[in-house]
């Protein structure tokens, strides 16, 4: 299990799991994953994905959605 105590970026150890609505682009779309896990640090902002969190991510995806739909 991936578990992370410091921001890759700023080193910081204050970076936590939150769990809360995710707002991305793709291709110029905006799409959300409500209530998604992911790593924040609040000193610089930087968010780190588990292979969880990418999996939720990609399956709402509008490229995916796309070609589930078409
Ligand atoms: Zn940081």
């Amino acid at each position: 299990m991936l578990t992370i105590t410091k921001c890759p970026t700023c080193g910081s150890d204050k970076i936590k799991k939150i769990r809360r609505k995710w707002t991305g682009t793709a291709r110029g779309q905006t799409y959300s994953v409500p209530r998604l896990e992911f790593y924040e640090c609040p000193s610089c902002g930087e968010k780190v994905y588990d292979r969880e969190a990418m999996r939720k991510i990609e399956a709402h995806s509008p490229a995916l959605v796309k070609a589930r739909t078409s």
